[in-house]
């Protein structure tokens, strides 16, 4: 029994979900002349209380697309340290926005409406402009945390006095939405563009959509297309993200359960220097030295247990779809073992 803990994007399609990948309606998405991409589009804008909405390949896309069509070059985005955008996308910003970044220092990734404006830069001739502010909920790289709406509203109500954008990394989002029964419409409402990963705990195959204004999406539809991502027969795909969205939100408790007994035998360990707080389904943990990620990975991996180093002396488990409660129980046992 190999229990795979390295991320929430190696889950398979389900024998249900491949079923109604199977019987989707295709068309030529190019044309938008795809039935089941088009009922994948509508379906979230309307979720997020939005006009339009994108199918694309992947989260990296839908990110990169926003921060293109949001910005002009020399343009400055601000942003958590922790950003997938900045940490994860390979420099992206700077090549297909030709913009900086301005980093934060925010609670395990988690930035504030203070800490926003104090990095707003004033109109000078020779400074980057501030345009856009991009907050990432969950944050992956700080342990899977999340923004509570009050916090959203404040940092939107800096980002409109000073006329910035406002975008959500909302790649693990429902998981962030199970815990604080927020509607997506309320989270919606106080942004000005969504990206959601059906990929990560929602257990499709592939596919992240970007939500927002009509004029908006008009202009991300071209972006997708000079970047390579404008696909054909996408139904297929996009069949999956609507399972996923019908069947798979609600579930994603599970996970968050499952994060926190691993969490809570981890705390018991003599070998574990720290945790950052767990949340949701993701758990970030220090090794305490002599004990190094490599031993440790590999002492996992010889007791069929699969995780990621996240940092010099750190490890990341993630749980989701394809981790149950007696794989749980298991990596629990493989924890309490390790001297
Ligand atoms: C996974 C992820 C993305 C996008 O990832 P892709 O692998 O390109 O789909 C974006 N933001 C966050 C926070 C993520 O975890």
């Amino acid at each position: 029994m190999l229990i795979n803990l390295l991320s929430d994007t190696v889950t398979k399609p389900t024998p249900a979900m491949q079923q109604a990948m199977w019987l989707a309606e295709v068309g030529d998405d190019v044309f938008r002349e795809d039935p089941t991409v088009n009922a994948l589009e509508a379906k979230c804008a309307a979720m997020f209380g939005h006009e339009a909405a994108l199918f694309c390949p992947s989260g990296t896309m839908t990110n990169q697309i926003a921060l293109k069509v949001h910005t002009r070059p020399l343009d400055e985005v601000i942003c958590d340290e922790m950003s997938h955008m900045y940490q994860y996308e390979v420099g992206g910003y700077a090549l297909h926005a030709g913009i900086g970044v301005k980093l934060l220092k925010g609670e395990n990734g988690i930035i504030n409406a203070g800490m926003v404006e104090a990095a707003i830069k004033p109109r000078y001739d020779w400074l980057p402009k501030s345009s856009l502010v991009v907050i990432e909920n969950t944050c992956n790289k700080g342990g899977g945390g999340i923004y509570s709406l009050d916090n959203i509203r404040a940092i939107r109500q800096v980002c409109q006095k000073h006329q910035l954008a406002l975008h959500l990394d909302g790649a693990r989002l429902f998981n962030a939405l199970v815990e604080t029964g927020d509607t997506p419409a309320a989270i919606g409402a106080e942004v000005d563009s969504v990206s959601i990963c059906l990929s990560k705990g929602l257990g499709a195959p592939v596919g992240s959509v970007l939500i927002g204004s009509q004029s908006f999406i008009a202009e991300a539809r071209r972006v997708r297309k000079v970047m390579g991502g404008g696909m054909r027969q996408a139904g297929y795909l996009a069949a999956a993200g609507i399972y996923a969205l019908d069947h798979h939100v609600e579930r994603l408790r599970e996970d968050h359960l499952h994060a926190r007994q691993l969490a809570a035998a981890l705390a018991e360990m003599p070998w574990v220097e720290h945790i950052r707080p767990v949340q949701t389904n993701i758990v970030i943990f220090d090794l305490k030295a002599p004990l190094t990620p490599a031993v440790f990975l590999d002492y996992l991996s010889q007791n069929g247990v699969k995780a990621t180093v996240f940092g010099p002396q750190t490890i990341r488990f993630v749980t989701h779809l394809d981790v149950t409660a007696e794989m749980v129980g298991k990596a629990v046992e493989v924890i309490r073992s390790e001297k």
